[in-house]
């Protein structure tokens, strides 16, 4: 089957029956309910591009079970310009939302093409694990099915340490084995996406380690986002109904976080791919390295995020003619170099790429560790802050698109016209700043990009963990003990 459309996407999500919930109220259809529907379009118009005649090429490669083409974010890279021809794809679907769609269904697809490229893996904790990863990768492959996925529990209490404090009566749990499949109950955060997505795929991340004894918290699945006893709690919509001139942003890519509650909830057998092995859990991001093919699907994003913050810094301090003072060049100076320093970790990534064992084309870890570790906890929330300085009392002098079109409309247009803008052009312009760094939906994306790859405290205990810094320290000792 090829790659599918918008329509049929929306036409899939429809018919579904997956229990969600928004303000107390249980959603009938998300691709009408006004929470969603927008983000719903956008995500639609995600796989309208993979089949558009003049991007087929680009965004599809020629099934191996059809030679029907399917999205390219499925593809095994073997090459390395299998993989820049797989990051000019997911380049494209950025675009898209300017970055600031983080989960659009390329993520989950490479995550689960790394498993299906390191099936072995899986067999090692059980033989037809193997083949449950394999069926699976070619049911999403062929399907162009839509993930979400789920990897941290709840947690009544933290300690420190690098595993998660676990209790059973809040963390997703396995309860019994049937002669059917798994019976899990408990609850997970998040599932970005989750709402609007054909199926949730739930396994660990080391950002939070399972402690030895949590067996029963310790497995692999995916099942459909209406298996009975699943239920999606949203937040509050970031989609206020309002026109894309007020909130260019959050009425258009609105994608919907959930805490997602499984009451004994039936997994068949052949969709569980790991079952109660806590280091294969554990492990199994890096023995697949799935961590650096979605890490090379994220730092890609991130670069395009970046280049559009850029582009809005540029654009705002050309309307305010501010662009010529010392203090807005430096900081135009810093957005310029975030850029290229996310650029240059995902060349280095493609470019130090190697093979692993079994012959997946991977891109080199410790670039685009380095550029997930800065990206979150310095560049982001600091090029939000450069808008807000850049912005100051603009991003609050700013009428809406109503405001031209009443008695005010005069004192509108002459008062807020600058030098080089009319009053308008920027209104319309700074309405996009202000939901890029102070509207709820500018809020949240800064909050997303602090921790949707995990507790960044603990990923960076990781990374010092993990980065042989061998060599280094040689160098040092190597001074040190210099003849005089
Ligand atoms: C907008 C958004 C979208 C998300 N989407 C997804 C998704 O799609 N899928 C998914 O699986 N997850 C998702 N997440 C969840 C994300 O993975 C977690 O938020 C993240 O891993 C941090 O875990 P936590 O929220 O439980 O942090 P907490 O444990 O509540 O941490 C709170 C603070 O305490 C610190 N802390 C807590 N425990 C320790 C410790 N032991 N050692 C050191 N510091 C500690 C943390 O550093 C943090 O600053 C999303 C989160 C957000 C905010």
């Amino acid at each position: 089957m090829p790659a599918k459309t918008g329509a049929q996407y929306i036409s899939r999500l429809s018919e579904m029956s997956t229990e969600v919930w928004i303000r107390g109220e249980r959603i009938e259809d998300v691709t009408t309910h006004p929470a969603l529907r927008n983000g719903v379009r956008s995500v639609a118009d995600l796989y309208d591009m993979q089949l558009d005649p003049g991007l087929r090429e680009e965004m599809t490669y020629a099934s191996p079970t059809d030679g029907e083409p399917v999205g390219l974010s499925f593809l095994i890279p073997r090459t390395v310009e299998d993989l820049e021809r797989r990051r000019a794809m997911m380049t494209r679907w950025a675009w898209s939302s300017c970055g600031m769609m983080a989960r659009t269904p390329d993520f989950l697809n490479v995550a689960i093409t790394a498993w299906a490229g390191g099936a072995e893996y899986f067999g090692q904790n059980r033989p037809e694990f193997k083949k449950n990863v394999l069926d699976y990768y070619e049911f999403i492959r062929e399907n162009d099915i839509t993930l979400t996925h789920t990897l941290v529990n709840l947690q009544k209490s933290r300690i420190p340490g690098m595993a998660d404090n676990l209790d059973e009566q809040v963390a997703l749990t396995v309860m019994r084995e049937t002669d059917a499949g798994i019976i899990v109950k408990g609850s997970r955060m998040l599932a970005t996406l989750g709402p609007i997505t054909d199926e949730i795929a739930v396994y660990p991340t080391r950002s939070h380690l399972l402690g030895d004894n949590a067996w029963r918290q310790a497995f692999s699945f995916s099942i459909p986002c209406d298996t009975p006893g699943v239920k999606f709690m949203c937040r509050e919509s970031l989609d206020q109904g309002r026109s894309h001139f007020d909130h260019p942003l959050g009425s258009r890519f609105e994608e919907m976080d959930a805490v997602v509650f499984f009451d004994d909830v039936l997994v068949p057998w052949e969709r569980v791919f790991l079952l109660g092995d806590v280091d294969m859990c554990n492990n199994h991001g890096n023995a697949t390295q799935m961590n650096t093919h979605t890490g090379h699907q994220v730092t890609t994003r991130c670069v395009v995020k970046a280049e559009f913050i850029l582009g809005l810094a540029g654009q705002m301090v050309e309307t305010l003619g501010s662009e010529q003072l010392d203090h807005v060049q430096e900081r135009m100076g810093e957005l310029v170099c975030y850029l290229e320093i996310l650029k240059a970790c995902v060349r280095a990534s493609e470019a130090d790429a190697k093979l692993n064992e079994w012959g997946v084309m991977c891109p080199s870890a410790a670039p685009l560790v380095a550029g997930r570790n800065l990206f979150p906890r310095m560049m982001y929330p600091r090029m939000a802050e450069i808008i807000q300085i850049l912005g100051s009392s603009s991003l609050m002098a700013l009428p809406s698109e109503a405001d031209f079109d009443t008695a005010l409309t005069p004192e509108v247009e002459r008062y807020l016209a600058t030098d080089n803008s009319s009053a308008r052009d920027r209104a319309r312009l700074f309405h996009l700043a202000w939901d890029v760094t102070c509207s709820s939906f500018g809020g949240r994306q800064v909050l997303y990009e602090r921790f949707f790859g995990g507790d960044p405290v603990r990923n960076s205990i990781s990374l010092s963990h993990n980065y042989d810094r061998g060599p280094a320290m040689a160098r040092v000792r190597e001074f040190l003990e210099r003849p005089d």
